[in-house]
């Protein structure tokens, strides 16, 4: 469990830090969002309440793929062109490793360097909570909490593990998965269903050497896409290459977001899809806020260590032990203030 930040500064403070883009302040506001204390999530609804209304006027963009694919070279690339067109960028690197391992594999290098200097830039690693593979449940916030601050593009970087691409996607408007040329695996993200949620696949490394298998790889991916049902979203996924190294495809790449985000925002998909995901959001964050209620009662505990134990001995099913948890989950509300 993290520690809070003390002195904690006030709420209306921290808000108001935020709002005038005072990334010192975000990042303590970020890491008030990521606590378990109990009484860092209540701050944490509190400095969302004032921050809500200046939220949404960015481009949320997932970037995923295997670790050594290029990930970091291609955001630090990409995070630079876009930040010479005047934009604002934070990457929000999202590590699954971290509770595996107890290290990190993102947070082990030095990673985004120079983005990570740039002024118009902000780059925070986060650890991916309690989820296996996957985006920290604080992410979704994080992102707000970006937008309250004036960033116009939001990069969330995840590798490429489980389920991690679902989750970067429930989250983000644009999801981008990498993709190495050669090595007998250009189909091999079509098994796994994952080229089924990219809005575009990037090759990556496409210089040099390289180039050639890199262009042949584009073109089998093409073709590859052709067979697949068209998304909800209406939008064909881009199939392009680039290297971060070169420089060669970013401005393209670009170009692509954008044409994906006017044509989305001219049908409805882009805010129809915003809104589907704050309320499939609010469902999940409602279901693991019941869930610790549970975790952090040693009451109910208790009690479902006991049903547990019933449960092995065959006194009583599941699906009966799980309706008595829930009596008792009421009868330990009915006893406590809110
Ligand atoms: P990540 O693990 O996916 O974040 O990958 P990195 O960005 O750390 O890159 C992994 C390795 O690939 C590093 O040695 C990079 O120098 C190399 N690499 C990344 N992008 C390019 C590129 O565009 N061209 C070439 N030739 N090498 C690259």
């Amino acid at each position: 469990m993290k520690q809070s930040i003390k002195p904690r500064p006030q709420i209306d403070l921290l808000a108001d830090g935020i709002l005038q883009g005072n990334r010192m302040m975000l990042s303590q506001a970020i890491t008030i969002i990521e606590s378990n204390l109990a009484e860092d999530q209540k701050l944490s609804s509190g400095l969302l309440d004032k921050i809500i209304h200046a939220t949404g006027n960015s481009i949320r963009i997932g970037i995923t793929g295997v670790p050594g694919v290029g990930k970091s070279s291609f955001i630090e690339a990409f995070g630079k062109y876009i930040i010479n067109l005047g934009k604002r960028v934070a990457v929000l690197a999202v590590d699954p490793s971290s509770q595996l391992s107890k290290g990190s594999i993102l947070g082990d290098k030095t990673r985004m360097e120079e983005l990570s200097k740039n002024s118009a830039a902000y780059v925070r690693p986060s650890p991916a909570g309690n989820k296996l593979g996957g985006v920290a449940h604080s992410t979704y916030e994080t992102i707000l909490l970006c937008e309250a601050a004036g960033f116009d593009i939001i990069i969330v970087e995840t590798v490429g593990v489980g389920q991690s691409e679902v989750s970067v996607k429930n989250v983000t408007d644009f999801f981008l998965l990498l993709m190495l040329a050669g090595a007998g695996d250009e189909l091999q993200g079509m098994k796994k269903g994952i080229t089924e949620i990219a809005d575009a696949l990037v090759i990556t490394k496409a210089d040099h050497d390289n180039v050639k298998h890199a262009t042949a790889a584009k073109a089998a991916y093409q073709q590859a896409l052709h067979l697949q049902p068209l998304a909800r979203s209406g939008w064909i996924p881009g199939v392009l290459t680039a290297s971060a190294h070169t420089g060669e495809g970013i401005g393209e790449i670009w170009k692509l977001i954008l044409s994906f985000t006017e044509q989305t925002m001219s049908t409805g998909f882009f805010h129809d899809n915003r809104r589907q995901q704050g309320m499939e959001y609010f469902e999940d964050r409602f279901k693991s806020i019941l869930y610790s209620e549970v975790e952090n009662s040693p009451a109910l505990q208790a009690e479902k260590e006991k049903l547990k134990h019933e449960i092995q001995q065959q006194k009583i099913s599941p699906t009966r032990a799980a309706e008595m948890l829930l009596i008792a989950f009421h009868r330990e509300a009915g006893m406590r203030k809110f």
